[in-house]
Parts: C-alpha cells; structure tokens; sequence
C-alpha cells in the first residue's frame, strides 16, 4: 500500500473526520501512485479555523520582522530541497524538470521578498488639519486567512498566498488542489522545521466543494485569496459576498501574442512556443491566441510547424523532454472536446488535434501540440479558455485591427507584442486592457515581486505578487492622537 499523508491542523497531523483518502498519481505513469491523501470534510475545515483563530492571539503580536527571520529560514531550506521538491512535483503534476525547478525557485523568491517586507510594512503618517494634534495609519494583518490553490503552480501559488498572508501576522488554512497535495504536504513540512509555532498554517486536503466552500463559508475565515477558474471564482465571490469578506480572486486567461510584420521572426518564434506550449499550455497566462501581422502570416507558421513537429512529448523527469502530461483524464477530453469544436466551426487544424499514447506514452495523459489557423473572433476556440497545448491563429491587417482583435475577450491577464518599432511598443504598453503586457518576450514568465494579476474576467481588481499583495492580506488602520487637551471638532473649530 502506498504512504499515506494526513491534515495538519494546530500543530498535529492528524487522520480526516472522514477516514476516507484518495490516491494521488502521475499524469505521465498512471500506474504510479504518489500518495494517499485525506478527503476530509467540513468538520476538518472547523478544527483547522479554530486553530488557525487560537494561534492568531499570539502570531498577530510577533514583531513582524521576527515573522520574516522564520520566512527567511523557510526559503534556506527550500533552497536546501529544491531539487526534490521539483522532482516530486512534476512526478505529481507532470511539467518538466526545468519548471519545476523555476516553480520552487518563485517560493524561495517570495519567501526572501516576504522577510524584506516585514521590515516595510510601511504606512504613511499624515499632518493633522487641527493643531496639536497628529494622525498616523498602520497596517494590521486580517485574521485567519483562507487559501484555496490550483494545481498548475503547485509550490508557487501557494507561496504566493500563505507566505505573505503569515508574515502579515495572519495565520491561514489552505486547501491544495486535489490533484497536487504533496507539493503543498512538503512545503508545510519545511515551514515547520523553520520554526512556525503551531496553528499558524494548517492544511486540510480534499475536493472543492467538500473542503473548499466550507472554507469560504466559515464565520472566522476572515480573507479568502483563490487562484483558479472563473466560475468557481464567481460562486466564492457570492458565497464570501454574503458574509462581507475580503475575497482576492485570480482566474482565468486568454491570452494574446500580436506580432507586426517588423518584429525579429526569430525572437518571436521561441516566445510563442515556450508561452503557448510551455507547461503543455496549462498556465493562466499561456499563450491561447497568436496573431499574425498580413505580411509576415504565412512564413511565420510554416516557421511555427516545423518548431512544433520537433517538441518532445514525455515524462518530464526526462531532461530532453519539452512537454509533459496534461493533469488527467478529465483536462484531455477537455482540451479534445475544443479541438473538435474548432474543426466543426471552420478554423484549420495545422499540426496536432488528438491525444497520443505512442511509445513511452502509453500509461499518460499527453496531447499533441497543437495549431489551428484561420481563427475568427466569433469561434469558441478563440474566445474561451482551453487551458492545453492548443494554439489559435488569427491574421490582421495594421495595428489598429491587431488592437481591436486582441482586445476583443472577456479575460484581461496577459499580452504580448513583438514589433521594433517604438511607437507601436508604447501603444500597446497602454491599450493593451491586460494586467500584464510584455514587449518582445512570450506572454509568460512573471517575476514574484511584480503586481499580478488582471482586468475584466481575469478578477476582482486585486493583484498578488510584488508589494500589492499585502493589500490583500492586510487591513489599514487610522490612529488619531489629540494633545491640545480640549476637544477640537474637525471641519468646524478650524474653518
Ligand atoms: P478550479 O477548478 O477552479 O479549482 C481551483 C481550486 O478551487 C481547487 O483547489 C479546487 O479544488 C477548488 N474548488 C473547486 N470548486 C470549488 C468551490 N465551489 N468552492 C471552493 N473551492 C473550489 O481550477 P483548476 O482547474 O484547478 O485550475 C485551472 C484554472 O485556474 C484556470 O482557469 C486557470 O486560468 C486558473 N489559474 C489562474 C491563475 C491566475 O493567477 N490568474 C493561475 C493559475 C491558474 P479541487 O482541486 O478539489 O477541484
Ligand atoms: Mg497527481
């Protein structure tokens, strides 16, 4: 029987209420099975929040760069395992062994920014309209925070959320996707032996609805931070709403790389191969829709196909492997279902188009990079998210059509514009209605100290990352201090 791994709630890890577990396994070798994993229950999500509530009596009152000494020492040791924290996780989720490794590394660097901001924290004192008197704000962290995770970024995302939300001075239960547990299992491991006093984090594994919404639901769940799809987004955003929560939500994306008939062809090819086909398309910010400048069309993609015919498909523990798995069944018949549909509306199936289990393939979920051209902007294929290695061609005339086109979708997170020429670079930088655009680099690649995040769809205005996720997981305070020792009524003694 394979290991089996439990909840950790105030200290402890501890059996689920249910006693009931699932088995977590490999998208590229099915037989292989990693773990069991608890499918606990709302009971599960109660002990966890009164833990995490208990804990948050002392935590709160730790100097905040005290925190960060323990945020430092948790990025050491990430440093110290990240080898094997990045080949666990891609056995667990599949991607390969070079973004595994930048997976980790994005933690170590938000663990490291998060000890430099608990020296920061900074809040703004403000001059008084009242003589003798001052005011100043301050920063105070929520409460309990809950997280709720995908599984594309299984280390990065959660580090995103639990290591500034902690070193805030809030404590937090977080619920891993059900398709990546271990990743998170270890992290929380390393937190411990960084020194987290008990019921600062608490982890409790299981489903969405089963763990998820009673997570979301509970009165002592102060702030929930959920990166994944947009209707889950909309039914937490509904279910917080009713209690007036902080709820910070990162969805989806559908994203667009234009290139003009200037850019540097070569430059531009590897950005949309890595963007479009980097983690077997399954990023947020992916590269989902290329468009391809009149005069450049046609070189471009046979440019494109013969790079795509040489991709390597297999297990990413492979180093010379380019791609690895999709996550599991139901995410292939997904991406297929799409294909078919991009058939059946019209556009042009280049390269790619099905599943394959040729070779070494057999025991995973692998599908063949692929490519459609002639996509217009009334298709499902270029307007939904398909979340696989499937890219959609469109052609444009000038600029303003690229604009237009790109433009033209319900999500807003990333863009890209590959051109030379300035002034088109600097147009795009400001109408391009994304949180992210880059110039001349694929539409991928975020740095953990940037705003992230995006328009539209894509969120609720907020962003992580960088210093504006403290925003998320901090609330302001305002302090008011009289020493003229007499009453003085603002707005009207000194008018
Ligand atoms: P998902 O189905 O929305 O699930 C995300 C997380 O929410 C999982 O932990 C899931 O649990 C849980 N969940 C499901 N239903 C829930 C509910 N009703 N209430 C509370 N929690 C619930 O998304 P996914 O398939 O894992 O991830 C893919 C999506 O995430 C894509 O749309 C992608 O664009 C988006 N994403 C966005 C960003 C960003 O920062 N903008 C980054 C990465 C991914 P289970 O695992 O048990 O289902
Ligand atoms: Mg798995």
């Amino acid at each position: 029987m394979s290991e089996r791994y439990l909840n950790y709630i105030g200290g402890k890890w501890v059996e689920p209420s249910t006693g009931d577990y699932y088995e977590n396994r490999n998208p590229a070798n099915w037989d292989e099975v990693i773990g069991e994993f608890p499918r606990s229950a709302k009971d599960d999500v109660d002990q966890a929040v009164a833990a995490a509530k208990k804990a948050y009596k002392d935590w709160r009152l730790v100097p905040a760069p005290m925190r960060g000494l323990i945020l430092r020492r948790i990025g050491e040791l990430m440093v110290e395992h990240k080898e094997e924290l990045a080949k666990d996780m891609t056995r667990e989720m599949g991607k390969v062994i070079k973004e595994t490794r930048g997976d980790v590394q994005e933690s170590i660097d938000t663990a490291f920014y998060a000890e430099g901001e608990s020296r920061r924290l900074f809040a703004p004192h403000v001059p008084s309209e009242l003589p003798n008197k001052t005011g100043y704000t301050m920063r105070v962290p929520i409460g309990v925070a809950g997280l709720i995770a995908p599984w594309n970024f299984p280390s990065a995302i959660p580090a995103w959320k639990m290591f500034p939300a902690i070193v805030s001075g809030n404590t937090v239960v977080i619920k891993p996707a059900t398709d990546t547990p271990y990743t998170v299992y270890k992290m929380v491991q390393l937190m411990i032996e960084a020194g987290l006093p008990p019921g600062v984090v608490n982890i409790v594994f299981g489903s969405g609805t089963k763990v998820g919404i009673p997570i979301v639901e509970h009165k002592d769940t102060n702030v929930i931070s959920f990166t994944g799809s947009v209707d889950v987004g909309r039914d937490i955003a509904e279910r917080g709403g009713k209690y007036l929560k902080k709820v910070s939500l990162e969805l989806g994306g559908k994203n667009a790389v234009m290139i003009m008939d200037d850019a540097n062809s070569e430059l531009a090819l590897d950005g949309v191969i890595w963007g479009a086909f980097g983690t077997t398309g399954q990023r947020c910010t992916a590269t989902s829709r290329l468009l391809l400048h009149e005069n450049i069309h046609d070189k471009f993609l046979e440019m494109l196909i013969d790079k795509v015919k040489n991709l390597r498909l297999g297990d990413g523990l492979i180093e010379s492997n380019d791609v690895g798995p999709l996550i599991n069944e139901k995410q292939v018949k997904t991406v297929h279902n799409y294909v078919e549909i991009g058939k059946s509306e019209g556009a042009k199936l280049l390269i790619g188009g099905e599943p394959t289990t040729e070779g070494d393939l057999s025991k995973g979920w692998f599908y063949k990079p692929t490519v459609f051209s002639d996509v217009t902007q009334d298709m499902r294929i270029f307007q939904e998210e398909i979340f696989g290695p499937v890219l959609s061609v469109v052609k444009f005339a000038n600029f303003e059509e690229g604009l237009q086109i790109l433009n033209n979708c319900e999500y807003g997170l990333s863009s890209s514009i590959y051109t030379e020429n300035l002034l088109y670079a600097m147009q795009a930088a400001r109408d391009f209605e994304t949180g992210i655009v880059y110039v001349n680099a694929p539409t991928i690649g975020a740095e953990c100290h940037f705003p992230f995040g995006g328009f539209k769809n894509t969120g609720n205005g907020h962003r992580e990352g960088g210093w504006t996720v403290y925003e998320i997981f901090t609330e302001w305070k305002t302090i008011y201090i009289e020493y003229s020792g007499k009453l003085q009524r603002a707005q009207i003694d000194n008018v």
